[in-house]
Formats: structure tokens, C-alpha cells, sequence
């Protein structure tokens, strides 16, 4: 029979092992708990407006140097409660100037592309790894994405999205915290905090090389595709 002490010790010892293993987890990435295709609630407040305050935190950022040149903050917009979410590298001009994502010409691109897999731009959410245009649109600094990770994360957590489609070669080595080419990464889906990753080509890429769009294209059907399995 085992005595007082040695149950209090055996339930200290269960509760340190699982302590420690949910330590490991949040250590991993993971962001909760929820098993992943079930949504959460908040009957409180709804995505949309908790997005919002985020949105507006965001607004008032001056954590990196990228604050200095912006004309807005490009925090992302469309469906709070999407299945799928685009992110993309950071902001150009015509972005900066609107404070929308993918508005330009690679928007426009990315706008059809959406069409031809079935969706409509406002089915979805965008948003890039960095809020604020780079100067001269060149790559964010690894500082300047890190210092814009807490809004993403708190993005991806809100929304939490079935599928995440990664647009281009920056947005793909920033989740999935590698130096792999695009072109071996494409069509292939990996784990950014317990959320699946579909990388493929930039908009832009594809518009200086426009055999690369059925590649795109089959990407993204795979990305609409195992959302829908994840629906049912
Ligand atoms: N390119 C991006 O990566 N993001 C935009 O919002 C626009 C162009």
C-alpha cells in the first residue's frame, strides 16, 4: 500500500512531467492547445475585432527602423474567420501608399489566382511578414522580421487559419526557418506552429516569368483542397 507521502510524491512528480512536457510544447511553437481544425470562441469579441486592436497596436509600432520610411503600416486585411491565409514578404509602394497588402501589380496577380482556385480575395486573409515597406523594396533584416513576428503570430492565433499559403521565397525561409529554394520547397507542405504551410512562386516572380504560374496554381489548389478535407 503506498503511503500519504509517496502519493503527494508520485502526484508532484506527475504534475512537474506534465509541466515540463507542455513547456516543451510551447518551446516547439505550438501556440495552444486546441486540437488544429477546431476553431475557438470568444463569445465576446469576434476575430475581426480583436484583429483590430492588434491592427491598431500595430499602427503605433516604432519597434524597428522600417517605422521611419513607412507612409502607413500594412497590417493585412479580408476575412477574419478564413480558411486560408497568404503572407507574403513586406509591403511595396503602391501598399505602403493604400496601408493594403498586395494591391499592386503582383496584387492584381495574386487577386486572379485566388479566382482561378475557386475563392474570392475576400474569402480570404492577407498579410506579409513585415508590416511596414523596407526602403527601396529591398529584403526585411532578420531584426525587422523579428521585430514584427509578436503581429504575425498574434494573426495566425486569431485567425487560425486551416492553410497557409506562403507567397515566395521570403515568406517560406521566415516560417519555416530555413535557406531551402523556393523551387525545392514549392508544392510541399510543412508545419509553422501546428498550421499547414503550402510555400510557392511570389506573384512578382511570376510576373517576370509567366510559365511559372501553373505551378503557383497547382500549389494553391492543393492549399484550397486540404483545407476543404480539414472542413469536413
Ligand atoms: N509583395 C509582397 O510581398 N507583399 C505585398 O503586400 C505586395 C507585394
Amino acid at each position: 500500500m503506498p503511503t500519504d507521502s509517496n502519493e503527494t510524491k508520485a502526484g508532484i512528480e506527475t504534475k512537474a512531467a506534465v509541466r515540463n512536457y507542455l513547456n516543451f510544447l510551447k518551446n516547439a511553437g505550438f501556440l495552444c492547445l486546441v486540437p488544429s481544425g477546431r476553431k475557438r470562441h470568444d463569445s465576446a469579441h469576434s476575430r475581426a475585432e480583436r484583429l483590430e486592436v492588434e491592427h491598431k497596436k500595430a499602427g503605433k509600432c516604432v519597434k524597428c527602423r522600417l517605422a521611419q520610411g513607412r507612409a502607413h503600416v500594412v497590417f493585412g486585411e479580408g476575412n477574419a474567420d478564413a480558411d486560408v491565409m497568404f503572407i507574403g514578404e513586406a509591403p511595396g509602394q503602391e501598399e505602403d501608399l493604400q496601408a493594403r497588402p498586395f494591391v499592386g501589380r503582383a496584387g492584381k496577380l495574386l487577386d486572379s489566382m485566388i479566382k482561378q482556385v475557386g475563392l474570392r480575395r475576400e474569402d480570404v486573409y492577407i498579410t506579409n511578414v513585415n508590416k511596414c515597406r523596407p526602403p527601396n523594396n529591398r529584403d526585411p533584416e532578420p531584426d525587422e522580421v523579428e521585430a514584427c513576428r509578436p503581429f504575425l503570430l498574434t494573426q495566425i492565433e486569431l485567425i487560425e487559419p486551416k492553410v497557409i499559403v506562403a507567397l515566395g521565397r521570403f515568406a517560406a525561409h521566415s516560417l519555416a526557418g530555413n535557406q531551402t529554394p523556393i523551387m525545392k520547397m514549392r508544392g510541399r507542405f510543412f508545419l509553422f506552429h501546428d498550421v499547414k504551410v503550402m510555400p510557392t512562386l511570389h506573384p512578382a516572380a511570376i510576373l517576370r516569368n509567366m510559365n511559372y504560374l501553373d505551378l503557383a496554381i497547382e500549389d494553391l489548389r492543393r492549399a484550397v483542397h486540404a483545407a476543404a478535407e480539414m472542413k469536413r
